[in-house]
């Protein structure tokens, strides 16, 4: 049990705190202010940062230090290299200067980098960013850095995302200018990242080739019991799951991740975490390590933990919510609406910079949550579908309606909420009820969108949230300053806006049928697979917003696109793959033992009565060995499908291949397996079944 949480909270990070203590003021000052105004560092305290950094590591058990990156495999990466450095007589001192913190060397060539470079070409660079902190983990100081070619292009996640908050901070700025405020410096995005998952006995895991390979269960009958009775939503935790969570919190809180809620998902088994919200980049490194650290506590209690969108098919599947809101740097929350936000027409514009910015960039919000894992759960059980729209609450409709409208707008004021219990104190009611079906809702003074996948880096969702809005900020402040009249500009402004794209929003129940075809009627795409999504990325008007804004160039564009397409083949691949392995060695082989055995019994059964009934045998056996034929012929097929879609051409004709003539073989195997598995004892079934995996734990 953790006693005092304020004295562990952050212990392993070189924080403000540590900072302020161990460097020299004007060090420490010229730092921070490099920081807050997203300027560059000044070389020279390099050095003195670089040992602080060291001394203090050296102190938390650490001998190595690494610069951490995230590439484009969706996961980190670290190189690991000791302090030791020697000084001759066989002795060693330990040593780490400006220069290794602020740059490093690293082979590029074994990351994907989507046709950017050769392999020969294999020289990358990472960079510091001193707007994330430092921190020791297993003995070694992990410094976050940016991870760029050796021709400067990015090859990583973290450089667009920093570029992506300037351009906003920068339009930002030059927007508050206009309203009068002399005192903004920077603007900054702040992030809050719910993230779901699901926890599995290790014993029941290690016996699921298709969880070890891919994540997620590629077969399994439904069990009796799903998650209809909705039980276990905030449901009282299990003692070993409350344990997991007790341990995976204090760990985090070392770490400085400000772990605060936890619960019961939906699913049977599936749990959230949510951290307090911070500065974007540095929520999304702290949504790296809850990763890391989630896996690695459920080791140490015979758990695994699986962060795979959709491990179970028929229940709930888990995404990442990306609370998401705009902050001064004078400590202002630009999205909140104040108590009359009718009056408050700085709130409104930014508002309507927002609809703007989701509605004309739909495709690349769609893009940015595109990826296998979520093909399977988008759509699904309580999951946004695949339209993007925007959900803004009665009140803020009723004032963009008059708004639109050109009619009165009558504020209701907020109601008190009395339960008619005298010793239940009353209390004000929000002004927006919760909508939970809505991919990208207004919740009060931020937005959530909630259609991010629980395996994805959010730093694209983040990227590309960032640049559309930046992109309205620069029109609107293209019209408005060169208005006459600031006022009336901004009130016309508002209404032109808001009047454009108003089909973005959608308050209505986001699940249904209904909404589809609204949205079709609205002309609202849907990209329904991930392949269609992908294709959007490099249409012109998005490579003319990245470029406009330094947060991408076409180059780097184009490579993620490969990249993306790349890795949904190979994804695919290794799926298609697992299947036939497993049907093939251990489900077929199983079935047929089963029915071997049930013809056995039965013939030993008429050997003893000849007019034994048996009648049930003979059914089993005729109906088990149709399916065993007719799965085998499957897995003939989809071998040979997935043979033909990697010889196809690369990139888009490779990724449509999988998807178009490899999925719906893998479909028909799950299939006829699941409906075998049903009629097959479950002493002869070669693995855990669904009801084992989700409710025994
Ligand atoms: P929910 O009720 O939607 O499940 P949670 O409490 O699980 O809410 O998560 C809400 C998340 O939103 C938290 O991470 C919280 O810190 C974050 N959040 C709150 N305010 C802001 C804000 N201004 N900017 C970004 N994130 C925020
Ligand atoms: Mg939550």
């Amino acid at each position: 049990m953790v006693k005092n949480v304020p004295e562990i909270f952050g212990c392993m990070v070189f924080n403000e705190e540590v900072m302020a203590e161990r460097l020299p003021e004007e060090v420490y000052h010229s730092l921070r202010k490099s920081v807050e105004q997203g300027k560059e560092i000044d070389p020279s305290i390099a050095d003195i940062v670089a040992g602080a950094m060291k001394d203090w590591a050296i102190e938390k058990g650490a001998t190595h230090y690494t610069h951490w990156f995230q590439p484009l495999t969706g996961v980190t990466a670290e190189k690991h290299e000791a302090f030791l450095t020697p000084v001759g007589g066989g002795k060693v001192i330990m040593k780490f200067s400006g220069k290794a913190l602020i740059k490093g060397e690293a082979d590029a060539s074994s990351f994907p980098s989507g046709g950017l470079r050769n392999t020969f070409e294999a020289r990358g660079y990472t960079a510091w960013d001193p707007a994330s902190y430092a921190f020791v983990k297993d003995g070694t100081l992990f410094i976050p850095t940016a991870f760029c070619s050796y021709t400067g292009d990015s090859l990583d996640t973290k450089t667009p995302l920093l570029r992506s908050m300037d351009a906003l901070s920068n339009e930002g700025v030059r927007l508050m200018r206009l309203f009068g405020d002399t005192e903004t410096k920077r603007i900054n995005t702040t992030v809050g990242i719910e993230q779901e998952y699901f926890i599995i006995d290790k014993e029941m895991y290690e016996q699921r080739k298709d969880l070890i390979y891919t994540g997620r269960t590629l077969f399994g009958a439904p069990a009796p019991k799903g998650q209809e009775m909705e039980d276990h939503y905030y449901g009282e935790l299990k003692t070993r799951i409350q344990e997991y969570m007790a341990d995976l919190d204090e760990a985090l809180w070392r770490m400085g991740v400000p772990a605060k809620t936890k619960h019961n998902e939906g699913a049977p088994a599936q749990h959230e975490l949510a951290p307090v919200f911070s500065t974007t980049n540095m929520a999304i490194d702290q949504n790296m390590l809850i990763m890391a650290y989630m896996k690695k506590i459920a080791e140490q209690h015979g758990l695994v933990c699986l962060l795979h969108e959709k491990p179970y098919a028929g229940v709930a599947g888990s995404g990442k919510h990306n609370n998401w809101s705009i902050d001064t740097d004078t400590g202002k929350n630009l999205l909140k609406p104040g108590k009359t936000p009718m009056e408050n027409k700085q709130f409104l514009l930014i508002l309507a910079a927002v609809v703007k910015a989701v509605d004309e960039y739909q495709d690349l919000l769609r893009l940015s949550v595109a990826h296998p894992g979520n093909d399977h759960r988008l759509g699904g059980n309580e999951a946004p579908p695949a339209v993007i729209s925007m959900f803004i609450g009665d009140d803020l409709q009723a004032i963009v309606d008059a708004i639109v409208s050109g009619t009165a707008y009558k504020d209701h004021a907020r109601t008190k909420m009395n339960l008619g219990i005298p010793t239940v104190p009353t209390f004000t009611k929000d002004t927006t009820d919760r909508n939970r079906t809505s991919p990208f809702a207004f919740t009060g003074n931020k937005f959530e969108f909630r259609m991010p996948g629980s395996s994805q880096n959010m730093a694209l969702p983040n990227i590309i949230l960032n640049t559309i809005v930046a992109e309205s900020f620069r029109q609107f402040c293209d019209v408005l300053e060169g208005a006459e009249d600031f006022s009336a500009a901004v009130e016309q402004l508002i209404k032109d806006t808001l009047t454009a794209h108003s089909r973005i929003i959608f308050n209505g129940n986001g699940y249904s049928e209904e909404w589809k075809k609204e949205a079709q009627r609205r002309g609202l795409l849907n990209l329904k697979t991930s392949v269609d999504a992908f294709k959007t990325f490099a249409a012109e008007k998005n490579i003319a917003l990245f470029s406009r804004h330094g947060v991408m160039s076409e180059t780097e564009i184009h490579s993620r696109v490969e990249i993306l397409y790349e890795n949904y083949a190979k994804l695919i691949n290794i799926e298609a793959q697992a299947m036939v392995e497993m049907a093939a060695r251990d489900i077929l082989p199983a079935v047929n033992a089963y029915t071997a055995e049930v013809a056995a019994g039965a013939a030993a059964k008429t050997a003893v009565v000849p007019t034994a009934d048996v009648s049930m045998e003979t059914d089993l056996i005729e109906t088990l060995s149709a399916l065993v034929g007719k799965a085998y012929v499957t897995v003939k097929e989809l071998k040979a499908a997935d043979a033909a879609a990697l010889k196809a051409e690369k990139g888009q004709a490779t990724a449509t291949a999988f998807a178009e003539s490899v999925i719906p073989l893998m479909d028909a195997l799950r299939r006829q397996v699941d409906e075998m598995e049903t009629m097959t004892s479950s002493e002869f079934w070669p693995m855990p079944n669904y009801g084992d995996m989700m409710f025994r734990i």
